[in-house]
């Protein structure tokens, strides 16, 4: 009878202690998927927080033509009215390019352009400038060429055809170095730093990002913005996306 007695106690304990160590693996499976739970809603939050903010907008858009060295500027006849004094643009962005002018002077860094909407024969001057002071520094033509065509678009390719472009940087940067663009000084200047913060605000986006020259096909530029609406340019700078990428999106969901 004590030996029954026995078996039974020590089955018991068999039950208890095979039914705790299961019960505390579950709590801390439990515990676990509590632990990933908010995560991955958080992660679909933020997924479909981007799609919901998706702009609705199409690729055909006339403030988000691609201009690039694979998309040629097609003919078309632009609106142009001056900025600046002695510069023009696509008549419909002008008063965003003047208030982002305005908001620059009063945050105390005024901004100057250094250059707006450019003719096809305008381009091929400074392409060709551009390609003789290579060859003067020693390069081969060939050599000249590639140097060029990265800081330069082809005539034709440039987005500063379309009137939506400007390159600006800030008046200080402007009195110590002219037009000059000297990119690693752009690049740290307070008109450079206040721009990338600010110009999405007007429509504007930083066009050639840097980390993504494989994409854009053209060095990091700390001047060159271009105007594609203040929706689509918020949506971009969220995303760290470039107008390339953004392209490729809209063709994926149909909106040509
Ligand atoms: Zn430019």
């Amino acid at each position: 009878m004590r030996k029954i007695l026995i078996y039974v106690a020590m089955i018991f304990l068999v039950i208890m202690v095979v039914y705790g160590l299961f019960f505390s693996f579950d709590k801390k499976q439990t515990e676990q998927k509590v632990a990933i739970l908010p995560k991955i809603s958080s992660i679909k939050k933020k997924v479909s927080d981007h799609l919901k903010n998706f702009p609705n907008v199409y690729s055909t858009d006339w403030n988000l033509q691609l201009v690039n060295s694979e998309h040629e500027v097609s003919d078309q006849e632009i609106n142009l009215e001056v900025i600046q004094g002695n510069f023009q643009l696509d008549a419909r962005i002008i008063e965003k390019t003047e208030k982002l002018l305005e908001a620059a002077k009063k945050a105390g860094i005024p901004l100057q352009i250094l250059s707006a909407y450019r003719t096809i024969s305008y381009q091929e001057q400074l392409v060709k400038k551009d390609i003789y002071q290579n060859i003067a520094k020693g390069m081969t033509e060939e050599e000249a060429k590639q140097q060029t065509y990265r800081l330069l678009s082809k005539p034709g390719h440039s987005e500063h055809h379309l009137g939506l472009a400007i390159d600006v940087v800030d008046q200080d940067y402007y009195q110590q170095h002219g037009a000059q663009l000297l990119p690693e000084i752009v690049s740290t200047s307070k008109g450079a730093l206040w721009l990338k913060e600010n110009a999405a605000d007007f429509g504007f986006i930083l066009r050639y990002l840097q980390g993504k020259e494989e994409i854009t096909k053209i060095n990091y530029e700390a001047w060159h913005y271009r105007y594609v609406g203040e929706e689509v340019a918020k949506y971009l700078m969220l995303n760290s996306l470039t107008l390339e990428e953004f392209h490729k999106k809209l063709e994926q969901l149909g909106r040509q």
